[in-house]
């Protein structure tokens, strides 16, 4: 299969418009040879050791939950190991692919796998998606076309891509429900526009659920011991760190639960819950929450992350049927606790 089509497939489960602003998302390596993607190979973390496995598995295209390539650079030096990452990638003719917070928005996401051992109502995100993105309008047009008169009309939108061969040009819009129709009406009657398309925010997989971290309430009240099992159950981890929340103990019930995976401080700070659970928090943000009566479960930045892989491996199988699958097995948090 194409990388295109692959990348179209994925995009059509994970939105790359629903990642952060300041992300870096999305294909950041694409190869100079265009070459059939017959293996995905997908990691945390893409270190020097995880793309040796990635070689040996003969993988085509490396989707890295987090992005190796963030910064601007202005050189391609082999003293930086980044450097070297995207140089032997771009040697053997391998795409990467980075969806990042786009995972963490997304309904479905990173935040609701990190949820799943527990059995949760109202489930909601901390910081909802901006409803703006939550409609794309397609066209095409002969040629360039001016989105001037939908400025006049205070219309808040996006153009998210334009492409095009020759004179015709396509032209993706992102707005919002509010806006669509108008963006709609005011393309048809452009006479240089030849056909325009209306995805609804349903296709976009935007929904109550897309935003940042999640919050939920127990269906039961729960221990906190039973908590702490559960997690590390559902990580996979022998051990976690953990803060106890002032007057609380190992059986004080807990009622709602606040996530954010990877580093959940500033997102997590002053939201109501008996307990948090996270990758990383500072000693000051841990004192602040257990004074307001919040445990937190800080398992190590990518261990609250690293699990979601196999979800999102399963959740993209159907689409791209023929294509083999493979799970790093060589990455890992780089912090052990001895
Ligand atoms: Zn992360």
């Amino acid at each position: 299969m194409d990388l295109s089509s692959i990348i179209e497939a994925f995009e059509t489960l994970v939105p790359k418009h629903l990642a952060e602003k300041w992300d870096n998302t999305g294909l950041l390596v694409e190869p100079l040879q265009k070459t059939a993607v017959s293996t995905i190979f997908f990691t945390n973390d893409l270190t020097e050791d995880v793309l040796k496995e990635a070689l040996a598995e003969k993988s085509n295209l490396i989707i890295s939950y987090h992005p190796p390539l963030f910064t601007s650079f202005k050189t391609l030096r082999c003293e930086n190991w980044k450097d070297r990452i995207t140089m032997t990638c771009i040697a053997n003719n391998i795409a990467i692919y980075s969806p990042h917070t786009a995972c963490d928005a997304v309904e479905g996401g990173v935040n609701d796998w990190l949820l799943k051992c527990f059995d949760l109502t109202d489930v909601a995100p901390i910081k909802r998606s901006d409803e703006a993105n939550s409609h794309i309008i397609e066209c095409i047009a002969q040629g360039d076309i001016s989105f001037d008169s939908l400025l006049d009309r205070g219309v808040e939108f996006t153009v998210l891509m334009k492409s095009g061969y020759e004179d015709k040009k396509c032209f993706k819009i992102l707005t919002s429900s509010t806006h669509s129709a108008t963006v709609f009406q005011v393309l048809l009657a452009n006479p240089a526009v030849l056909t325009v398309t209306s995805n609804q925010c349903k296709q976009l997989r935007h929904s109550e659920l897309t935003g940042m971290g999640r919050i939920g309430k127990m269906k039961k009240p729960l221990k906190l011991e039973k908590c702490i099992q559960l997690v590390k159950s559902h990580l996979k981890l022998k051990n976690i760190r953990f803060a106890l929340g002032v007057d609380c103990t190992s059986d004080t019930e807990i009622t709602t639960v606040a996530v954010c995976a990877g580093s959940g401080a500033s997102l997590l700070k002053g939201v109501p819950a008996d307990l948090y659970i996270t990758g990383e928090m500072s000693h000051h943000d841990l004192l602040d929450a257990i004074h307001k009566k919040t445990s937190v479960i800080v398992c190590e930045h990518s261990n609250s992350e690293r699990g979601y892989l196999v979800e999102l491996a399963d959740q993209l199988r159907p689409m791209l049927k023929g294509i083999n699958f493979i799970i790093s097995k060589v990455d890992k948090d780089p912090i052990a606790i001895v």
